[in-house]
């Protein structure tokens, strides 16, 4: 089955945020310390979340994202990892996490049957995790991505966003780590989503400068040539090392998304930029049958037109997405509610 938006678009990856609380506060994500977070009993219980993959697959979705806030916050993922495994239509089926609990929960992750693990690391450097992240818990997220390692997962994925002023020095250190890890490292550009209230565009470091970066310490770098709707362009240095770049602010890659993101209490969004999406556990909760959902979602992906970075791209003024005061109104246009 494969259903097309607007612009011919298939509905293929779905990224699910488990839970909107984090345990860090990373500055371009959250930058305040106290949010309002989504009640309780809106939150889809595990087997909510499997009704739905069930009817997103059924119309062509084939990859899921576990993601948050931080997903290891929520109790119990295990049992939403091998409920999710099972399915057959299930071609991949990724985390992305922060990393700090990582480590004590990685083995029972490749047990439940998860695929695949991204981690998000920015520095190597300790105090400026704590100055990033307001948290001390730089060495915790070390261990979590040696110990994914000794969990046996492969093509693990390390996530870094540069900002310029921030973390812009250490893109060599980063891919060296990579390499012990290991890990494939991808650098994304800062982007001015929802929650990003301290976004400026002096602070994004491009695709190019990342590449003029790693030219000067490693020499000629050459792209690799590959068919995908991934975001990442990869790289791959002269000594054989391969690295992604997301250039999302740059260089958006829109015209073949095939993405959308559902939070923890069941709200879809077509595109990480969009100001509104379609509540699916409404309709659930009221007992909509498998078809009424897939007819709700074949509907709208149909009518699907959104290409949010490219649009922000194209505005003469550029300034964060939305002001604090209406995040705190609406906590579903925030980043961390809708999973990155
Ligand atoms: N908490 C988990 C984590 O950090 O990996 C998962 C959720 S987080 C929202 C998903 C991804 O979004 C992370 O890799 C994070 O670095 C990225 N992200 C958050 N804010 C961003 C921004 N303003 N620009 C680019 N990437 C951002
Ligand atoms: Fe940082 Fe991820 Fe938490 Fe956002 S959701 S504050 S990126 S750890
Ligand atoms: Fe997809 Fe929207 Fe991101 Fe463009 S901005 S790549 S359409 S999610």
């Amino acid at each position: 089955m494969r259903i097309d938006d607007t612009y011919s678009r298939p509905l293929g990856n779905l990224r699910v945020s488990v839970t909107d609380r984090c345990n860090l506060r990373c500055q371009y994500c959250m930058p305040e310390e106290e949010y309002v977070w989504l009640p309780r009993e809106e939150i889809l219980h595990f087997e909510e979340i499997g009704a739905l993959a069930d009817v997103f697959m059924a119309l062509g979705v084939d990859k899921i994202r576990l993601t948050g806030g931080e997903p290891l916050l929520r109790r119990d993922l295990p049992r939403l990892i091998r409920l999710l495994a099972t399915k057959p239509r299930l071609r991949d089926l990724a985390i992305t996490t922060n990393g700090v609990l990582l480590a004590e929960h990685a083995q029972a992750l490749k047990e439940a049957g998860l695929r695949r693990v991204t981690v998000s690391l920015d520095t190597l450097r300790a105090d400026r995790f704590a100055a990033l992240t307001r948290r001390q818990t730089h060495a915790q997220v070390l261990e979590g991505i040696a110990a994914v390692t000794r969990a046996g997962f492969t093509e693990t994925k390390l996530d870094t966003v540069v900002i310029r002023g921030v973390n812009d020095d250490e893109l060599v250190d980063l891919i060296e780590f990579g390499k012990h890890a290991p890990a494939e490292v991808r650098f994304i550009e800062y982007m001015d989503v929802g929650g990003a209230t301290r976004w400026s565009m002096e602070q994004v470091v491009s695709r190019t400068e990342v590449l003029e970066i790693l030219e000067s310490r490693y020499g000629r770098i050459e792209p690799v040539l590959e068919e995908t709707t991934a975001p990442a362009d990869r790289y791959r240095l002269p000594d054989g090392t391969v690295f992604g770049i997301i250039a999302s602010t740059t260089a958006p890659f829109c015209a073949t998304c095939d993405r959308s993101r559902l939070t923890a209490d069941g709200v879809w969004y077509l595109c990480l930029y969009a100001l509104r999406g379609t509540d699916l556990r409404e309709p659930l909760r009221r007992g909509a049958t498998r078809e009424e959902l897939a007819g709700l979602i074949t509907g709208r992906w149909r009518q699907r037109a959104d290409r949010g970075a490219e649009e922000r791209l194209a505005l003469r003024e550029r300034a964060p997405l939305v002001q604090i005061a209406r995040l705190k109104e609406d906590p579903h246009l925030e980043m961390h509610t809708r999973g990155g």
